[in-house]
């Protein structure tokens, strides 16, 4: 198998960067005739040595038993395993510092997997607000057929905030499940890490049954936050975003403890929620230009964010920049994170007619939905990823119609700052 032959993680007792161990990790090229590069396995099954090996296999895969010392997990199915997938989870959780990584068909796929592993009917999610569309849909719409209550909390840095939520979802149900985004998509609104484990634990107290913490770590991720090393259970991706980076894949991904992810990875050979080998490969070519990438589109925030920041057409820019230094979100962030993410939100004077007119005036930045990838993209929250969410929720977590959202690429930024100027004056 691909995924145990790979090379040292140290050099001279020097333990290796994540940027480096992405270009071979987790790979043996003496498996492959010596390929530089994993080829893409385009196979759906894989080959027993004998029948005995075939039994082993599957006790193994399903859980049904531990493996022997020494004993080498195998391929056996690709709804299960496959090389490239297997390689591109190790190199996953090198970023977070976890001990596995779990690579799923789409960023929806990994919350659900994940969701439908931890949490049992009657139970209740306590999340932040907002999240990203999908995950408020499905926890409002979908899941409740199921009996499972979302219960929600809009100020993830304010303890008495928090702590009534969990009473609220305390007396609705048991607690089943920690569910966070931080920073938010698309308003940047912060979670403090450290109060939500923290929570996490007087569940566990009062109840018997503490909840995992998991961190939607889409926006910031793996870069510039690593949720695991803020006592956070499970860091989840979409991998369609910044970690994929050309907007040409769709993919999800968790990190954790071999114990939680390895549940997970159950559910997900149960219910087909695996990556193909194509985007496993593509995902690979991808994280090893993620550092650079995610670097280049955080600077070129910037100086797009201080450029809007003067404007007299934008009243308002939720860059992490103009964040009050007494502000409570910003002292979690300097806790937290290492960088501000290139997707960030901005008010404009006026309300959908004056945001529509300023987006169909743009050329250079492209009007879609998505964010993370190489180019700049730009849209209306309201009308599009989160129209789903109820238009009184909407106002609540500050998601009204004046709010546009950028997520900066790695072009020149003169040139996107010159494309949103010539858009402004000719409002
Ligand atoms: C896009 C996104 C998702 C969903 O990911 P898909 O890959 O589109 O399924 C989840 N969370 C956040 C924060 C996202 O931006």
């Amino acid at each position: 198998m691909a995924s145990t032959h790979h090379r040292e993680r140290a050099v001279d007792g020097r333990t290796l960067r994540p940027e480096t161990l992405m270009m071979g990790h987790g790979y043996d090229p003496s498996l492959s005739q010596g390929s530089l590069k994993p080829p893409v396995f385009l196979t759906s099954t894989f080959v027993f040595t004998s029948a005995q090996q075939g039994k082993d296999l599957f006790d193994v895969t399903s859980g049904r038993r531990m493996p022997r010392p020494g004993e080498e997990t195998g391929l056996v199915y690709s709804r299960f395993n496959n090389p490239n997938a297997e390689i591109l989870e190790e190199r996953l959780a090198l970023w977070d510092g976890a001990e596995r990584g779990a690579v799923l068909s789409s960023g929806m796929s990994a919350i659900t997997t994940t969701l439908m592993t931890f949490l049992r009917p009657g139970d209740t999610v306590l999340h932040s607000r907002p999240l990203y569309g999908g995950t408020e849909t499905l926890l409002r719409n979908t899941l409740s057929v199921f009996g499972i209550t979302p219960v929600g909390f809009t100020e993830g840095t304010n303890p008495a905030h928090v702590r009534d939520a969990v009473s609220e979802a305390l007396a609705t149900g048991p607690v089943g499940l920690i569910l966070v985004e931080t920073p938010a998509n698309p308003t940047g609104g912060v979670v403090d890490l450290r109060l939500l484990t923290e929570v996490a634990d007087e569940i566990g107290s009062r109840t018997g049954r503490r909840p995992l913490v998991a961190v939607d770590n889409t926006l910031l991720g793996p870069i510039f936050q690593q949720p695991l090393r803020h006592g956070a259970d499970l860091a989840l991706y979409s991998l369609t975003k910044y970690a994929g980076g050309h907007s040409d894949l769709v993919a999800g991904g968790v990190t954790g403890s071999a114990e939680h992810v390895g549940a997970i990875a159950r559910t997900r050979s149960a219910i087909g929620t695996n990556p193909d080998p194509h985007t496993c490969w593509m995902l690979l070519r991808s994280l090893e230009t993620l550092y650079v990438r995610t670097e280049r589109a955080c600077d070129n925030a910037l100086r797009v964010a201080q450029f809007l920041h003067g404007q007299e057409r934008i009243t308002s820019v939720d860059h992490p920049a103009f964040l009050a230094t007494d502000d409570p979100a910003r002292q979690v962030l300097e806790q937290q994170t290492t960088g501000a993410s290139s997707t960030f939100s901005f008010r404009i004077d006026g309300g959908e007619a004056e945001a529509f007119a300023f987006l169909d005036r743009l050329a250079v930045c492209k009007l879609a939905v998505s964010l993370g990838g190489t180019e700049t993209l730009i849209c209306h929250p309201a009308s599009t990823t989160h129209s789903g969410v109820p238009r009184d929720l909407r106002e609540e977590i500050g998601l009204t119609d004046s709010l546009i959202r950028i997520s900066v690429g790695i072009e020149d930024a003169d040139d996107i700052i010159a494309d949103l100027a010539q858009a402004l004056t000719r409002l």
